[in-house]
């Protein structure tokens, strides 16, 4: 049945447009061109999230930055998934100050996940007065509207709502000219106990697939190669929507687009991956052979502390039926360690499901409390030592098996997308697999952007060295 789902109306998002041409007519006068520095934390939904902001601030006239020494605005965008990121984002922020000294006038923005927790909005006004302007997810859409209040009113500004909405028709100023993000959906339903993100980025929301194909036919046509369609949890794509598309769907009608380019997506939760995914990724040739899936425990005990919705059983059946549709599928995954009350035993659980799936890269963290959540009020007899112990332990065998992984490819001739320069002298450029294993090379810049075959000479834990094949 599908829910009630909040679109914000063409006309207000116009109406912001119109404000930015208003700012551009006002920073034009001054006969420079400001500067502004989006400093990006955290996932690639935040990634994506900052593409918009940059895309408002090129209509306001803005060009870009990283110094902030340079920067007429500043804007700090923030992630609230691990608490070690937000204390980095606090210390940066105070910071700022300096700069502001330096350049009186200069806006300091916060956005994101951190500050929609109203603690964290609460301590950044009281103790950063430097920041001018505090904006949550929702609220992005609206803003050219909140920086312009800042500049006319030369008042702080916090704007923290819980509205949740799709917006369509923000500009978006993309960085690269070869990968580029997608936002198919938005939000989380799923509230696993140790995580924030349903708390600070809202219920799914799915744009409609007409929205979706749309832009991704504007990418192929503005020669992007390497689309990644992105959501918290992309396999459940379509449930709020009455069309009838599912995400296995989607990726057919976006595979259809004329062109040679690759389709990639993350995040999948296991719960909702299913068959029929497997299966069109394995029929739609522009689709990579590589998926993200996450199990964060390989302990049935503490899968159902987490609140994940499956079991190892279905975890590793899942894995199977992928394979059985794609036996070159690269495989990675997150995993935490020391979620509360973990032991001996349900660690062991979880090398065991490592050493059976034998992931191509395993990103492992140790578990960190965020207030709010179920699991920050779980009794945990263990100590940080301890879960430490663990968390090396699974490091030496994520590299030792990606490292055997990636000697499996010397030898061999694999067809990659060259997407940028690495600043080295020996390997110049950097490339991807299909399957999204990074490739060094040696080769004419003129190759970024374009696929090519090249043979793997050499390989270690991170990475696959290779010649270009003529
Ligand atoms: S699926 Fe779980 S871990 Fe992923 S964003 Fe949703 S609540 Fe967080």
């Amino acid at each position: 049945m599908p829910i009630e789902r909040k679109v914000i109306e063409a006309e207000k998002i116009e109406a912001q447009r119109a404000i930015c041409a208003e700012i551009f007519e006002r920073v034009a006068a001054d006969g420079q061109r400001p500067l502004a520095m989006v400093d990006t934390y955290g996932c690639q939904q935040n990634e994506a999230d900052s593409e918009k902001l940059r895309g408002y601030l090129a209509e306001m006239g803005y060009g870009f930055t990283m110094d902030e020494f340079q920067a007429d605005v500043v804007v700090i965008n923030t992630c609230a998934v691990r608490e070690h990121a937000e204390m980095r984002v606090l210390g940066n922020v105070g910071a700022l100050t300096h700069a502001k000294k330096a350049r009186p006038g200069q806006i300091v923005a916060v956005c994101g996940c951190m500050v929609q927790q109203a603690h964290m909005a609460d301590k950044i006004k009281r103790s950063y007065p430097v920041v001018d302007l505090v904006f949550g997810p929702h609220e992005l859409w609206r803003f050219p509207e909140l920086l312009r209040s800042v500049m006319e009113k030369h008042k702080r500004v916090f704007a923290i709502d819980k509205d949740e909405a799709v917006a369509e028709g923000i500009p978006l100023r993309r960085d690269g000219k070869v990968k580029a993000w997608l936002s198919i959906m938005y939000g989380c339903n799923n509230f696993c106990t140790y995580c924030i993100v349903p708390y600070v980025r809202g219920r799914e929301r799915s744009r409609r697939p007409e929205d979706v194909v749309a832009e991704a036919k504007a990418l192929v046509a503005a020669g992007y190669k390497d689309i990644t369609l992105l959501g918290q949890n992309v396999n459940s794509y379509g449930k709020d929507l009455d069309c009838g598309v599912d995400f296995a769907d989607l990726i057919r009608q976006i595979n259809d687009i004329p062109g040679d380019f690759l389709i990639r997506f993350m995040t999948s939760h296991p719960k909702d991956a299913t068959e029929k995914l497997f299966k069109t990724m394995a029929e739609c040739e522009k689709c990579a052979h590589h998926i993200h899936l996450p199990v964060q425990s390989g302990s049935d005990r503490i899968l159902k502390r987490m609140n994940r919705h499956y079991d190892r059983a279905k975890y590793l059946e899942e894995v199977a039926v992928a394979r059985r549709y794609m036996p070159d599928l690269v495989i990675t995954t997150d995993i935490i360690v020391g979620f509360p009350d973990e032991t001996e035993e349900d660690f062991a659980e979880t090398l065991s499901l490592c050493e059976a799936v034998r992931y191509d890269a395993m990103f492992t963290f140790i578990y960190s409390k965020r207030v709010g959540t179920p699991a920050a009020t779980m009794p945990d007899p263990y100590t940080r030592e301890q879960k430490q112990v663990h968390f090396d332990q699974l490091t030496e065998l994520a590299n030792r098996i990606s490292g055997e992984k990636h000697r499996e490819y010397e030898g061999k001739t694999v067809r990659v997308l060259v997407d940028g320069e690495t600043g080295k002298e020996e390997y110049n450029l950097s490339s991807r697999t299909n399957g999204g294993r990074l490739v060094h090379l040696r080769g004419d810049k003129s190759l970024i952007g374009q696929f090519i075959d090249v043979r793997i000479t050499a390989s270690n834990t991170w990475a696959l060295y290779g010649e270009v094949q003529e």
